[in-house]
Order: C-alpha cells, then structure tokens, then sequence
C-alpha cells in the first residue's frame, strides 16, 4: 500500500497563503477571514498536527461524533473553537450548546426555541448562525432566502435567540458567486457580521466575496472515507 503522503500542515498553510493573497487583492485584511478545518470523519490523530502548529478553530456536522473526538482533544487545548455545520435535530440542541462554540445551522423555530432553553439552562451562550438554503434545494437544509430576514427577526424576538451570522452551501455543480452575494446581501441588510462560505471547491471566491470563515475539510486532510 502507497504511503499516506498529505500532510495536513503543509496543506493548511498553502491555503491559508492562497487565502492571504486573495484577501490582498480584495483589499481585504488577512485576519478578517478564519479558517473552519472540517474534521468529520478523522481520527484524532490526523487532526493533533494541526493542533501542534497551533491551529485552533474546528468544525464537526454530527453531535455524536463530535462528543467522542473533542472534550479529549480539548483537555490538551482548552482554547480549541468548535464548530458546529451540520443539521442539528432538537433533542441534540442540548448537548449541542455545552459542547459547540458557534452553531451554524439554525433554520427552524423548533430549533432556535430549544436552543434559547438549553443557553439558559446551561448558562452557555454559543454563536448562532442561521443557514440559508440559498439554491431552494429541496433536499437541502436551511430558510429559504425570501424567509431569512423574517427568520431571523423571530430567533431575536420571539425566541430570544440572537444570530451573529449566516452559513450556506451552494447547489452543486453551480457557480457559487452568485448563491455567495445573495447571502453576503441578506447578511447586511440584517446588520450581521459573520459569513460562512467557502469549501474546498471554492474557498477562494469565498474570500473574495466576503467571508468571514471558510469550512475545508479535504483540501486539508485529503479525501474522506466513507462512513461505516
Ligand atoms: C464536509 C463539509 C465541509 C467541508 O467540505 P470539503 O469539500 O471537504 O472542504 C464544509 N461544510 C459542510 C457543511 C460540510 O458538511
């Protein structure tokens, strides 16, 4: 068998150089955007490399496999920000908030009412994103565009749920320019700061239209296996 020849060092630090670069010439300043290192599916020891060069900011998309990787891993580095990108049923909302720094997946009123009653009974306030299914794909997870403003307006007034900021994922096999400027478009006039947006694929128009976070997960590690 060929031997394991990516090195999650090397390749987060070429990216975060293109991102650099990119940021550059968008007039943007480099420490505006964070890199989300997406480590669904990998063993702790493929993420300690990272964490020994001192990255710190994660993201996860099930609970469950994020509660049996994290708390040991942050023992050692209790500063680690874990992310949270994936669908979040209710039942899961509580352990959820203990475990998660930021949210990105908020996108029903069920979710946000238990949301808001497990900050309070856990006294732990996470970020909170609300993730927009900016392609209207059925299949797809998240408020539509044209409900967003009204979504988010009853997170904050009928929930108590204060949003920091927006997540999506574009169709597919689509430019993702344009699903890109329609969520920088609701974020602002909604007076919210933080834009998740960016994978692997397109990371780069990410920056160059305003993320504040992009979410990378092969580019770093390589290719997935799939799950058992
Ligand atoms: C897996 C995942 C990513 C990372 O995808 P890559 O293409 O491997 O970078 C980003 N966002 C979400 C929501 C994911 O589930």
């Amino acid at each position: 068998m060929a031997i394991q020849e990516t090195d999650p060092c090397l390749n987060f630090r070429a990216i975060r150089e293109e991102l650099n670069t990119a940021l550059k010439e968008a007039g943007r300043d480099h420490h505006d955007l964070a890199i989300t290192a997406i480590t669904k599916t990998h063993a702790p020891g493929q993420i300690l490399p990272l964490l020994e060069a001192g990255h710190r900011i994660f993201g996860e998309n099930r609970v469950q496999e994020a509660q049996k990787k994290w708390p040991a891993l942050r023992e050692k580095y209790p500063d680690i920000e874990l992310h949270l990108v994936g669908p979040l049923q209710s039942n899961k909302a509580g352990d959820a908030v203990q475990l998660f720094d930021v949210i990105e997946t908020v996108d029903r009123s069920k979710i946000a009412r238990t949301l808001a009653a497990a900050c309070e009974k856990y006294a732990r306030r996470p970020e909170f994103y609300v993730q927009v299914n900016t392609g209207e794909e059925p299949q797809k997870a998240g408020v539509g565009p044209g409900g967003a403003d009204a979504f988010i307006a009853q997170c904050k007034n009928g929930h108590g749920l204060t949003i920091d900021g927006l997540m999506c994922i574009p169709p597919a096999g689509e430019a993702p320019a344009p699903h890109f400027a329609l969520l920088r478009k609701i974020a602002v006039r909604n007076g919210l700061k933080k834009l998740s947006m960016g994978m692997s694929g397109d990371y780069i128009i990410a920056a160059q239209m305003g993320a504040t976070s992009v979410r990378i997960g092969s580019a770093i590690f390589g290719a997935r296996m799939p799950r058992q």
